[in-house]
């Protein structure tokens, strides 16, 4: 069976989750799934070894699941963006639109070196809202949008359209 059949199979989707209308595609029975895990890994790994990429910036939470093996298997330096008052340090920060209502996301100021080029990495790509924000953040920050690297893009929306109109790259995913 082709890998993403394999995690489009695995993954839960919760009905009217987190509110009415929508359908949470819930990636804990892929994490429980040691086999699965590791062909998705091997098969992201196999993807970026050998391209330039001097960082990956995942944003909290589930983005931290990959992201952070990804930077270990490539030997690369792993920027959380959070929540807004989670890190201690200074930071940068966006706000956007979410479906209702606004998120405020944050990186420190010091965790990207101007001229790197930054791997944007996060488990499901939707509207494209916060992978844009994250990529404004590591431009901000002085570094390159390398590209954009999801599990699932849910290719109903229009997530994929916008991160091609803002950043003239197309974004990978798994499924
Ligand atoms: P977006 O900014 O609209 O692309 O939404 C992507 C972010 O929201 C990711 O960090 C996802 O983890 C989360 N997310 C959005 N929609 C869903 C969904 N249907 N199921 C699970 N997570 C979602």
């Amino acid at each position: 069976m082709l890998l993403s059949d394999k995690i489009k199979n695995t993954i839960r989707n919760i009905q009217d989750y987190p509110k009415p209308g929508i359908t949470f595609k819930d990636i804990t029975p892929v994490l429980a799934d040691a086999g699965l895990v590791r062909e998705m890994m091997q098969q992201l790994i196999k993807d970026y070894k050998g391209q330039k990429i001097d960082a990956i910036a995942s944003t909290e939470a589930r983005g931290f699941i990959f992201g952070s093996v990804l930077a270990y298997e490539l030997g690369c330096p792993f920027v959380p963006v959070r929540k807004t008052g989670k890190l201690p340090y200074q930071t940068l920060s966006r706000t956007y639109n979410l479906e209702y209502g606004t998120a405020t996301i944050e990186m420190h100021t010091d965790a990207i070196k101007p001229g790197w080029r930054v791997l944007v990495h996060d488990d499901l790509l939707a509207t494209g809202g916060t992978a844009v924000a994250t990529a404004e953040l590591i431009q901000e920050a002085g570094g390159i949008v390398a590209g954009f690297s999801f599990i699932i893009n849910l290719s109903f929306l229009p997530g994929e359209k916008n991160l091609e109109d803002h950043f003239g790259v197309k974004p990978h995913y798994l499924a």
